[in-house]
């Protein structure tokens, strides 16, 4: 061998390491004549000197690609073992190629020059300590790496130009298939086609993955597998939302060829090792893109539409999606002071208000201003029935036929599932009559499978039945022809749930600002339609919803005068005795009362009759604690009359004195009587009033 003489015995006395390396698994599996080769380093080694004993195989990198060091452990081993100075030489088929990267190769030629050690292969010894040996290596090191670089280069070039041609073949998603000609095609199989089709239209229905997934429950959609003992064959399973964005998000079902939608991106991560991920591309990013490619199963301004659906569905980026609650135009109201978004605060019932976010926030700004929901919902939802006028009926009998379609569907799945059925059935059935009766094995299997074909129909049979016997009766075409050109009333009726108003309300217009206003009383609304116009509109803002100042002072007077004796029901009955209305101009009730009372201070009369204490004044006089006297209340000890929410203690004499005599007894109560009380006495559970009283009463 070339350059046998720059072995010493001071190498050999060291290990001999051989370095084996093939990239892939199908490069170790198909190449082994190399593998062969690479393990016949170690009898290289014994010939040139080593004692077997020193040699080692390092074949951990096997299957492993070489451009980075940063997953190939046996390529981390051989450099900690180099730098130990625990080796005399490294063998490998060729030095150069140890390591694929450049920066990899140069650490273990700098390490080897410092540690003395010897790089073998093929060609001959390498001492790098040595210039020329060195510089031979720097060559061969850089030679390779540009051969690698153009090998790949020639090969991408060739991808790519296929790639613009449309004819670079890539896996096909579930319901396109190639033809015999490799032509791209629908699926032949109706089943597939109408899983697929069906993803489509109930997203359209739906408005959401998710609601596409609601509407598979029970349904199983087809999966491609790719390589593995399944490779090719049509698996059906659940669909997850995952699997409906993958299709979604799938240009080939709009007909467009597409080559560079992900890219694989280089990281370090903390410990310095490269990570590897893949990352979907912007679409205006594409390398290849190729409309009307092949036939889809939606259009490629539908594809657009569903990508611009999903983006407003995605919340993690700031979208504003339709929720449940009534305020109509959650999610698209702007604040026109600051500038933000605002909120819809709901406050129990019906009553809600619109909120500027930034008030939350501490960044108010002074124009910024909430506004009662239902006054500035009303005003909007006229705006927009009256714009839908001419439009009215088409967009009523598109969403009919929508609904009629989304019905023959549910239907035609099941009965497509029950022809498949029927098929294996008939298919395992024709297995079974052709074999011989005397090979009794092979009937009794074939017998099982019939069977389980048989019950495989019966099934489906079933689910058609079902899927038959759930869905509603439709409204003919003419009723909803009819309902649609009345809309205030179909926009109103109760059927019509707060997100169908909010989605037809999206479909027109794009956002609603309130825009500032110096009259307070009034609310400047501004409105951006879809088509590109925008319009203000001016509504009075609804006055507080009660009758704080604005009650017409006779009646506030005698509510005055009177309240701090009489009830809430008396004054009432007075009021409108004598014809009193409140500042909204409507009878009175206890809920106007109360608000007087609340605006002008007006206490409750107090239902503590003549001869009777309150709690609180029973437990003053006691000396003890509110809750000892509702513990004697509760457990029937003390006398009380309810009064609403209060309690009302008949008080003489008599009562007093038993009240002083149980707080006497009480171990509790009185420390006094527990210190002069026999310690094995078992205490009477009803005078522990801190069982059961508020805690801490004394
Ligand atoms: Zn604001």
């Amino acid at each position: 061998m070339n350059g046998e003489h720059k072995i010493t015995s001071g190498h050999r006395g060291r290990a001999a390491l051989v370095y084996l390396r093939q990239s892939t698994l199908v490069q170790v599996r198909e190449h082994t004549e190399s593998t062969m080769r690479q393990y016949a380093l170690a009898d290289v080694a014994v010939r040139l000197g080593w004692a077997p004993g020193d040699v080692e195989v390092i074949d951990r990198d096997l299957g492993l690609s070489g451009t980075s060091a940063a997953h190939r452990a046996g390529f981390r081993e051989l450099m900690s073992r180099v730098c130990l100075g625990e080796v005399g030489a490294v063998l490998g088929l060729e030095v150069s190629r140890l390591a694929r990267s450049n920066a990899d190769l140069a650490r273990l030629a700098e390490m080897a020059r410092l540690t003395g050690t010897l790089l073998i292969d093929s060609d001959g010894v390498y001492d790098l300590s040595d210039f020329n040996d060195w510089l031979v290596l720097g060559l061969k090191s850089t030679m390779s790496q540009a051969e690698l670089h153009i090998m790949a280069g020639r090969l991408q070039a060739a991808k790519l130009a296929a790639a613009e041609r449309g004819d670079l073949r890539a896996p096909l998603p579930v319901g396109l298939v190639y033809d015999d000609e490799g032509e791209v095609a629908v699926d032949p199989d109706a089943e597939v086609q109408a899983a697929v089709a069906d993803v489509f239209a109930c997203f359209a229905a739906a408005g959401s993955a998710y609601g596409v997934v609601a509407a598979f429950a029970g349904r199983k959609f087809p999966q491609r597998a790719y390589g593995g003992a399944w490779a090719g064959q049509l698996r059906w399973g659940p669909l997850t939302h995952h699997r409906v964005l993958q299709v979604l998000k799938n240009p080939a079902y709009a007909g467009a060829y597409v080559h560079g939608r992900h890219v694989t991106r280089k990281r370090v991560d903390a410990d310095g090792n490269v990570r590897t991920s893949t990352a979907e591309v912007p679409r205006a990013e594409w390398k290849v893109l190729i409309k009307d490619h092949h036939p889809g199963y939606v259009t490629w301004e539908e594809y657009l539409a569903v990508e611009a659906r999903l983006q407003a569905n995605w919340t993690a980026s700031g979208a504003r999606t339709v929720r449940e609650g009534s305020a109509l135009c959650q999610g698209i109201i702007y604040c026109g002071s600051c500038g933000g978004p605002m909120v819809a605060n709901y406050q129990g019932g019906d009553r809600a208000n619109y909120e500027c976010h930034s008030r939350r926030d501490g960044k108010k700004a002074p124009g910024c201003r909430g506004i009662a929901t239902a006054a500035l919902d009303d005003a909007v939802a006229r705006v927009l029935l009256d714009a839908l006028t001419p439009e009215q009926v088409a967009l009523a009998l598109a969403a009919a036929d929508q609904v009629a379609g989304q019905h023959q569907r549910a239907s035609r799945a099941a009965e497509l599932a029950v022809e498949r059925a029927r098929y294996d059935a008939d298919r395992a059935e024709r297995a079974f009559s052709q074999v011989e009766p005397e090979n009794r094995l092979v009937a009794r299997t074939l017998e099982a499978r019939w069977e389980a074909r048989l019950a495989t129909l019966a099934e489906a049979e079933q689910a058609l039945e079902s899927a038959a016997a759930a869905l509603p009766p439709l409204p003919d075409r003419d009723t909803i022809a009819r309902a649609a050109t009345d809309l205030p009333a179909l926009w109103h009726a109760p059927t019509t749930t707060a997100r169908d108003r909010k989605r037809l309300l999206r479909t027109l217009i794009a956002d609603v600002t309130l825009m500032p206003e110096p009259d307070r009383a009034k609310a400047r609304i501004g409105i951006r339609w879809h088509a590109g116009t925008a319009g203000q509109l001016i509504i009075d803002r609804p006055g507080p919803s009660g009758i704080p100042a604005a009650t017409p002072s006779p009646a506030a007077d005698l509510v005055r005068r009177l309240g701090p004796a009489t009830g809430n029901d008396d004054l009432v009955a007075i009021l409108n005795q004598r014809g009193y209305l409140t500042g909204a101009g409507r009878p009175f009730d206890v809920k106007a009362v109360q608000w007087v009372r609340r605006v002008y201070g007006v206490p409750v009369p107090s239902p503590v009759a003549a001869g009777e204490v309150s709690v609180k004044d029973a437990a003053a006089m006691l000396g003890c604690s509110a809750g000892v006297v509702y513990y004697w209340i509760e457990a029937g000890q003390l006398e009380a009359r309810r009064h609403g929410n209060r309690l009302c203690i008949p008080w003489t004499q008599d009562v007093e004195a038993a009240c002083r005599d149980r707080i006497a007894a009480s171990g509790h109560l009185n420390p006094e009587a527990r210190r002069t009380r026999p310690r094995k006495t078992p205490r009477c559970p009803a005078e522990e009033p801190q069982m059961s009283a508020a805690p801490g009463s004394i």
